[in-house]
């Protein structure tokens, strides 16, 4: 009965990556740069973050203790909480206090979706789908789907470290970006993010994994065109051969 719920969740969750798309191509998400009054009371964006993020984290802890626990879902476990740990509970302390107050809303429609997202991902990686023995641990989808993993976090990691180093403490203004991959695109953090969750489903094969990665890149590639323009109108001698995400296409 549950995994009949769950596949029909999956189908959701891509159809979902549609909608969000088209939405966030329409209104950007009022938040950062994109803050705008009306979404009703706001909350420091330290404790947004910590408090949308940490379900992905602490869900994730709940279906693999609940799970088959064996080793490839340790592995797998291991990779999720390497983005994670680091996203809910070190990121938001290193924002400098150029951190400015995020909508509720966000915050909390933000751990709604990251407790669905554990529990849609947790189940089939430890429960629901196809136990993964050892030697896939060896298989060329796991090989490769680690390498594009740990390629896309370190571009992700390093892509926000060159942001969080823009501002002085204290500082609350934008600037631009410049070294890294920014050489290429506006926003490399999202791009690094939408990398390596197409490497986690590539390295699990999970449908979830799939749906989620998908519903990244439906969330990060609109607000990257956002970015991009906005730094396009703001700074007048912004480079112009640099892209919004793609490097050289888009
Ligand atoms: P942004 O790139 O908009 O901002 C990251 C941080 O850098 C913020 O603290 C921001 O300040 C600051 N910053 C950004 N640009 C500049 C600049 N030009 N000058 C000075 N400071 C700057 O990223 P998000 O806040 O949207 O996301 C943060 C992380 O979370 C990213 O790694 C992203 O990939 C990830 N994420 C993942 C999602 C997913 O679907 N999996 C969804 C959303 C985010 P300020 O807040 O003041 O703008």
């Amino acid at each position: 009965m549950e995994a009949l719920l769950h596949a029909w969740l999956v189908r959701g969750y891509f159809a979902a990556a549609v909608v969000t798309a088209a939405a966030l191509t329409l209104v950007p998400a009022p938040y950062g740069r994109h803050a705008r009054a009306g979404w009703g009371p706001t909350v420091g964006s330290t404790l947004g973050w910590v408090l949308m993020e940490s379900p992905a984290a602490l869900g994730m802890a709940l279906w693999y203790a609940l799970g088959r626990r064996d080793v490839a879902g340790t592995v797998f476990l291991a990779a999720w909480m390497a983005h994670y740990l680091h996203r809910a509970f070190v990121y938001p302390l290193r924002r400098r206090a150029g951190e400015r107050p995020m909508p509720l809303a966000i915050a909390l429609l933000g751990a709604g979706f990251n407790a669905f997202n554990s529990y849609v991902n947790g189940r089939w990686l430890f429960t629901l789908g196809p136990p993964r023995d050892p030697p896939w641990l060896a298989s060329p989808a796991f090989v490769g789907g680690a390498a594009v993993f740990v390629a896309g976090l370190a571009l992700n990691l390093h892509s926000d470290e060159l942001l969080l180093r823009l501002r002085a403490p204290g500082e609350r203004g934008y600037k631009v970006p410049e070294g890294g991959a920014f050489r290429w695109v506006s926003c490399p953090n999202y791009l690094g993010e939408i990398v390596l969750w197409v490497g986690f489903a590539g390295m699990t094969a999970s449908p979830a994994a799939w749906a989620f990665a998908a519903y990244t890149a439906a969330n990060l590639a609109p607000r990257a065109r956002a970015h991009h323009r906005w730094y396009r109108d703001t700074f007048p001698d912004y480079p112009r051969a640099r892209r919004a995400l793609v490097p050289f296409v888009w």
